[in-house]
Formats: C-alpha cells, sequence, structure tokens
C-alpha cells in the first residue's frame, strides 16, 4: 500500500481513502485476468456485446460488469449564479484534493464554508478547521448525513464540530456566490437572505453515477442503471 503525497496534517481523512493498491500487472496474468491499461471504452453496444475503445479496438463479452463509477455534481449544473468563482473547490480526484491544499495553505486563517452536509461536507469540515479555517457548514436538512444518521446519531456529530468551533447553517442552501474583481470567492449567497463571508468554498452535493455510455440500452432509475438480477450489476457510488 502506499499513501498519496498530500500536505501533512491537511485533510487527513482524504488521506486514509486514497491509499493506491499496487497490483502488479503479473499478477493478474497469473490468474488468468487480461488487464488493458490506458484504454478508454467509448462505445458500448448492448445488443451485440460488444465494446469500442477511444483507439477503435473493440472487445466482445459474453459478460459485462459495469463498474465505471461517477462524477461530482457542481452547483454550475443547475446554474447557480456565481458557481464559477475562483476557489470554490469539488473534492473528487487527487487533483481536486491538490488545489484544495494549496488553497488552504494560501488562505491561512481565513473563512470557509462547507455547501452540504453528507460525508465530503463533513470530512472537509473538519480537515479545514484542523488547518485552522473559521469554518461554515450549510446544508437544507435537519441534520447531518439524514440518509444515514438517525437525528440522535446526527445530534452527536453536530454537538462535536460545534465544540470544535465548526458553525452549522441549517435548512437552508446556497443560491449564489459573490467574488472580488479577481474572480476570487468572498460570500455565499444563501436562500434564507443570509450571506456568508468566505475565503474558500468546498462544495459536497453528491455525485452522479457515469452511464452515458449505455444510454437509451437499460432501464434507468434515479439517476443510475436500474439493477435487474441476472443481467447488469452497477455500484454507482
Ligand atoms: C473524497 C472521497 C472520499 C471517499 N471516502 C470513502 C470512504 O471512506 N468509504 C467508502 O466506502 N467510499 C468512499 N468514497 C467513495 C468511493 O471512492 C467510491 O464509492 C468508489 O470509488 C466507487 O468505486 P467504483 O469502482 O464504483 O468507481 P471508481 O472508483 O470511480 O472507478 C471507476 C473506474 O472506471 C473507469 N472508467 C470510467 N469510465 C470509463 C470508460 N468509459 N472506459 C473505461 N474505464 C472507465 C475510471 O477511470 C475508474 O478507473 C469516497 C469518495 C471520495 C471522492
Amino acid at each position: 500500500m502506499q499513501s498519496t503525497a498530500l500536505c501533512d496534517n491537511v485533510l487527513q481523512d482524504f488521506q486514509v481513502f486514497m491509499y493506491v493498491l499496487e497490483v502488479g500487472e503479473k499478477d493478474y496474468s497469473l490468474n488468468g485476468i487480461e488487464l488493458i491499461l490506458s484504454t478508454e471504452i467509448v462505445k458500448a453496444n448492448l445488443a451485440s456485446k460488444t465494446l469500442t475503445s477511444a483507439t477503435g479496438a473493440t472487445f466482445t463479452y459474453d459478460i459485462l460488469i459495469i463498474a465505471t463509477g461517477s462524477t461530482v455534481v457542481q452547483l454550475s449544473d443547475f446554474g447557480v449564479q456565481g458557481a464559477d468563482s475562483n476557489n470554490i473547490f469539488y473534492l473528487r480526484e487527487i487533483d481536486d484534493a491538490d488545489r484544495l491544499v494549496a488553497a488552504i495553505q494560501a488562505k491561512k486563517d481565513g473563512k470557509a464554508v462547507i455547501v452540504g452536509g453528507g460525508y465530503i461536507g463533513l470530512e472537509l469540515g473538519a480537515a479545514l478547521q484542523i488547518n485552522n479555517l473559521d469554518v461554515t457548514m450549510v446544508y437544507p436538512e435537519p441534520w447531518c448525513m439524514p440518509r444515514l444518521f438517525t437525528a440522535g446519531i446526527a445530534a452527536f456529530y453536530e454537538g462535536y464540530y460545534a465544540n470544535k468551533g465548526i458553525k452549522i447553517v441549517k435548512g437552508t442552501v446556497a443560491v449564489g456566490f459573490d467574488s472580488d474583481a479577481n474572480g476570487d470567492v468572498i460570500a455565499v449567497r444563501l436562500k434564507d437572505g443570509r450571506v456568508l463571508e468566505a475565503d474558500i468554498v468546498v462544495v459536497g452535493v453528491g455525485g452522479r453515477p457515469l452511464t452515458s455510455l449505455f444510454k437509451g440500452q437499460v432501464a434507468e432509475d434515479k439517476g443510475g442503471i436500474k439493477v435487474r438480477l441476472n443481467d447488469l450489476i452497477i455500484c454507482p457510488c
């Protein structure tokens, strides 16, 4: 196992999840698995059971496992005003983490607003607080991680965060961002009329399954591919 090289004491939680499992190509071939790297599938024909790569190579299969992952939902997808300002971050790829680390170092002791009260929001709220930013979290639900936590469990975490100095604003959403002449974010505007000063904004409002390759060829449900046992399996986490 080898960890990513992020700064000390920064995004500690994130680092834990970004361990890279090093498996040699030899290990695959020894087990009868053909490993084809640096290859993007750009076309899938489920009727003929054929996949086509960006370089035009074709692959046929008997069983297809779709494990293409997901992409981050961005506020600009919904036309939120100012959502493309500088220093508004998402966390999905290592590059995203590197950019965020650079901003944390550049905005020492500044104000951070976290949009979203899920895993990413909670983890990044903690990471920014540890790095001495003045953190405010905003989410519309009555408590954090509402799909997983009961009110009681959430109250424990929210109390823990409050004791660390993290402010939590619930029951409203970010509807816009103000920026300065350089395009750097300076404030988050909330639906309830409040305005939060911000040097850094981190948005964690969910992911979207990467299923475009299969559009029109599979039944869809809740933004992903509908799972039918003995047919398709997808894990759009
Ligand atoms: C910051 C962060 C923290 C997280 N923390 C946790 C955690 O603590 N615990 C947890 O369980 N989960 C965590 N997750 C979620 C976890 O990363 C995902 O659940 C997991 O990566 C999903 O695995 P996957 O294989 O479905 O998709 P991915 O890991 O996204 O893998 C998808 C793969 O498909 C490839 N691919 C996509 N399209 C194509 C194509 N057209 N052709 C060929 N290849 C393609 C991609 O290149 C990639 O290799 C975290 C995620 C993030 C962003």
